[in-house]
């Protein structure tokens, strides 16, 4: 622990500067945030051209009809347009509450509600707590009427959404009260290591982060997603013989095989697993089971499974705890900084002694640049994955000395080709703007993939 500690504060004094320094941060946070939405904005343009194509690539022409294909395109080109405007929005609002100070505001309000209840400055934990309150509430209300339009028009235009109004209303307040009843908590034991542990604060909020995450993996099946969709038991029949089958022969330690219905808000479908490592749950969107033939489902599950046998999840979760690690140890620098508070319009009594949760939400935003980067290379991490698992249930009929699935290929070809003519998803897709935003290889691109593995085993076979 001590050579954590040493380790640590000789990065920190390599950012001593932030501290001491008046550097014009709130400039190049809007500088930056521009960049990027501008950026955004000239990827949907690149890829906008391409949603007039009449003709699908010729590797799919046989699984579409003109009249499906067209249909897909026009969504498309409706949802490029969306995307656009609410990019653009999005940042408006964004840029102009940062140039308002707005943060700065939302303190100082925070702090009349704390004091209002008879509470001091002191009580640092209940104005932080009140602060978060404030600002997801308040930053959350331009974003509404963009999701309205989004379910109500856009998704009911091309026949997807299922939502009511009544459902709209209520999925949004469980949200909100979800996110009090589990962040409040969660925000305050955060902010609490912080005073208790002071400058050494980085082993124990891991220790705390990894616990939320693991106690997420329990309540959030259990808890959390049934207030949203109802998950039965998947029915006996084909389907489940068949899944059952294929888990057991690769050991997977299938608990509960479910069938979620996702078509009360949407037809857009799918199927996943999660769970302890000693007990998973399948979760099959009904859209999926209705849409495919069972021996497509299961090459869909052999997919998934796949994902499962190369310790995909686990891995991500390595990864995700090693960029939090280094977040974190980079944010002592950014806790005791008068300069970056007064950089973001705060007032010189509350930059003198930063409070943590603004320091660490300023820090956030001054990290923003970082994060986009690491976002582009989890999208690789995550491709590679998904060809892994392409593959993996290409050669699953060698793994099990099973003839009956030499055709898994063939098999999710056809099961990933209706999931995205059922979900109308695009098939024309500019290189760029796939690398940026999709953690999923294309179709056309996992199709090619999957034919190259077959071809590769024949041959090896020969
Ligand atoms: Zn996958």
């Amino acid at each position: 622990m001590d050579f954590l500690h040493s380790q640590l504060g000789a990065l920190q004094r390599n950012l001593a500067f932030v501290a001491t320094d008046a550097i014009p941060w709130k400039l190049y946070v809007q500088a930056f945030s521009w960049t990027v939405a501008l950026f955004e904005s000239y990827l949907i343009l690149r890829q906008y051209p391409l949603y007039s194509k009449t003709e699908p690539p010729a590797a799919l022409a046989s699984f579409f009809s003109k009249d499906e294909f067209l249909k897909s395109q026009n969504y498309g080109k409706d949802k490029a347009k969306f995307s656009l405007f609410s990019g653009l929005y999005k940042q408006c609002i964004d840029s102009a509450l940062l140039q308002l100070g707005f943060y700065a505001w939302s303190w100082t309000a925070a702090g009349k509600v704390t004091s209002w209840f008879g509470y001091g400055p002191d009580y640092e934990i209940t104005q932080s707590l009140i602060f978060a309150f404030l600002l997801f509430f308040i930053s959350s209300i331009p974003s509404l009427p963009l999701s309205v339009y989004s379910t109500f028009v856009l998704e009911e235009k091309h026949g997807f959404n299922k939502t009511t109004p009544a459902v709209f209303v209520t999925d949004l307040l469980k949200g909100w009260a979800i996110g009090i009843v589990l962040g409040a908590p969660f925000l305050a034991l955060f902010l609490y290591i912080f005073e208790w542990a002071g400058d050494r604060f980085v082993p124990w909020l891991m220790g705390l982060m990894i616990s939320f995450q693991m106690i997420m993996v329990i309540l959030y099946p259990t808890v959390i997603q049934p207030l949203f969709n109802k998950l039965s038991p998947l029915a006996e029949g084909d389907l489940r013989t068949r899944i059952e089958a294929l888990a057991g022969k690769l050991k997977f330690p299938l608990k509960h095989l479910y069938e979620i219905d996702g078509s009360k808000r949407s037809s857009h479908s799918n199927a996943y697993f999660f769970g302890l490592p000693w007990s998973k749950h399948i979760v099959i969107f009904d859209t999926l089971i209705q849409q495919s033939k069972p021996e497509e489902v299961e090459a869909v599950l052999a997919h998934e499974l796949g994902h499962w046998y190369f310790l995909h999840p686990t891995k991500m979760l390595a990864i995700s705890q090693l960029h939090t690690f280094a977040v974190l140890a980079t944010f002592p620098a950014f806790m005791h900084a008068p300069p970056v508070l007064r950089a973001f319009d705060f007032p010189k009594a509350v930059a003198a002694q930063p409070p943590t949760i603004v320091a660490f939400l300023l820090f956030q935003m001054i990290l923003t640049p970082v994060e986009a980067v690491v976002s582009i290379c989890l999208n690789a991490v995550s491709r590679h994955f998904e060809w892994q698992a392409d593959r993996f249930a290409c050669e699953l009929q060698d793994q099990l000395q099973d003839p009956s699935m030499q055709d898994m290929g063939d098999r999710l070809g056809r099961a990933l080709v209706t999931l995205h003519v059922k979900n109308l998803s695009t098939v024309w897709v500019d290189w760029l703007y796939s690398a940026y935003h999709h953690s999923h290889p294309t179709l056309t691109e996992r199709l090619k993939a999957m034919e190259t593995f077959q071809a590769a085993r024949e041959k090896k076979a020969l």
